[in-house]
């Protein structure tokens, strides 16, 4: 991140306490960390978990599993059942969470479920 993402002006490294050097906008007098996305990707098992649901998006041909950004003021739980009820009209009995990891191409930490529907 070379510009601050609220006015635009070029970013100076600044001295962070116990963050060290850290990229800070002089004109909002803010330190600019970071920034990143946030999604989840989730398995979804029948009730009895021996069975997957995929899905096809964006008219690819092979299967996926569901997942979509977390949008502002939403946490990852919210946007699990929301995601999973938008593409696949099912409600969620019940969850787990398993990892996350950092994705490169898309700026992404995706966070990862199993849940039940
Ligand atoms: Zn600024």
């Amino acid at each position: 991140m070379k510009y601050c993402s609220e006015c635009g002006t070029k970013l100076i490294e600044k001295e962070c306490e116990i963050d060290g050097l850290v990229p800070y906008c002089p004109t909002c007098k803010q330190f600019r960390f970071p920034m990143f996305n946030s999604a989840i990707s989730t398995i979804i098992f029948n009730p009895t978990k021996d069975k997957i649901l995929l899905i096809k998006q964006y008219g690819k041909d092979f299967n996926v599993l569901v997942a979509g950004y977390i949008i502002k003021g939403e946490n990852a739980k919210e946007t699990l059942i929301r995601e999973i009820k938008e593409e696949v009209n099912l409600n969620v009995i019940d969850y787990t969470y398993n990892d996350n990891e950092y994705y490169q191409p898309s700026n992404t930490l995706m966070h990862n479920y199993a849940s039940c529907s």
